[in-house]
């Protein structure tokens, strides 16, 4: 295997921080009162006493403002535009390992502190190390959206068998980081449509994934919590309208959001390209040298 790049953070760079992410909701969610599992089913905005919401309990209730931070396959959304993901022809099985340190330390050797990925044709793996010797391994291919018709996904020999045959040359060191995955999660890569807005509607908002769904390439929970920061400091400081409030955030949202889908849009097709050199090329641009 040949090593093309290797970049090592200097001691002062801080420009990629990362976290594990049930240690971030922790460290966000903890203080909160969280009503977990109580799922909404639908939001009806503009009725009498305000917003309604329905939750999956058969309860509801009104409130002022709701905020749709729910994710991709948003139950808020609908309330304030039709629009749904779409595929982006790009899918990701992902698998993980455990204490990579004491049961794989050749490959904890390849991972380092850092990740290790590697690049082919239309296809890349990531192996990216999480705390406590835990190991993600992202692999991403071009496919149709019904190519696992004939391929069982839950069951985990088959997958691994799948993915080795898709993965088939590449060197001993990348095969073995699929061949010791412990469970495998497919997740085809949906986006919302680039710099898609919608027309204010009094009393719901939403942010994230919810509002700009787009390619996993590093951004989509560092614009979450921004976003969820920036509508808090809108309504606090703001000129005490909340609907003002909610407005100014969403023009601020809607602006950055359009340009980082345009960045990571042209970044899926680099890094997930006919020709591996791009992936190279794309780090070469956003990397110190
Ligand atoms: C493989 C992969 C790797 C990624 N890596 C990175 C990375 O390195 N850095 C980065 O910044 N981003 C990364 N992302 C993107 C990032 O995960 C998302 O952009 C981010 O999680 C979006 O945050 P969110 O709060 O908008 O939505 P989510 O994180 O999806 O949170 C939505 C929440 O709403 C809840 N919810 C959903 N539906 C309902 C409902 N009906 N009722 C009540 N609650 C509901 C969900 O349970 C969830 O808790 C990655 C994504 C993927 C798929």
């Amino acid at each position: 295997m040949t090593v093309l790049r290797d970049w090592r953070p200097r001691p002062d760079d801080r420009a990629n921080p990362e976290i594990d992410r049930g240690q971030l909701r922790d460290l966000l969610l903890g203080p909160l009162d969280v009503q977990w599992g109580r799922g909404v089913t639908q939001v009806v905005p503009g009725t009498r006493d305000g917003v309604l919401v329905h939750f999956a309990d058969g309860r509801q209730e009104t409130f002022d403002l709701v905020v749709g931070a729910d994710g991709a396959w948003s139950r808020v959304r609908p309330a304030v535009s039709s629009v749904t993901p779409h595929y982006t022809g790009v899918t990701s099985i992902e698998t993980s390992l455990d204490d990579v340190d004491t049961r794989h330390p050749d490959l904890a050797r390849l991972i380092g502190d850092g990740s290790v990925a590697v690049y082919g044709v239309n296809r890349s793996l990531v192996a990216q190390r999480n705390s406590g010797g835990h190991v993600k391994v992202y692999t991403k291919f071009r496919a149709p959206l019904d190519w696992h018709t004939n391929l069982d996904l839950a069951d985990v020999e088959a997958v691994r068998s799948s993915l080795l045959a898709l993965f088939d040359g590449w060197d001993a060191p990348v095969l073995d980081l699929l061949r010791n995955g412990t469970a495998f999660v497919h997740r085809p890569f949906y986006v919302l449509p680039v710099s898609q807005t919608w027309t204010h509607v009094f009393g719901v908002t939403l942010l994230g994934d919810a509002a700009h769904l787009m390619p996993p390439l590093g951004v989509g929970a560092n614009l979450a919590m921004l976003e969820g920061a920036e509508l808090a400091e809108s309504i606090a400081t703001g000129p005490g309208d909340l609907d003002e409030a909610v407005r100014a955030f969403e023009e601020q949202m809607w602006a950055r959001a359009g340009r980082w889908a345009k960045i990571t849009m042209a970044g899926l097709e680099r890094l997930v390209s006919p020709d591996p050199a791009e992936a190279l090329a794309l780090f070469d641009q956003v990397q110190p040298s």
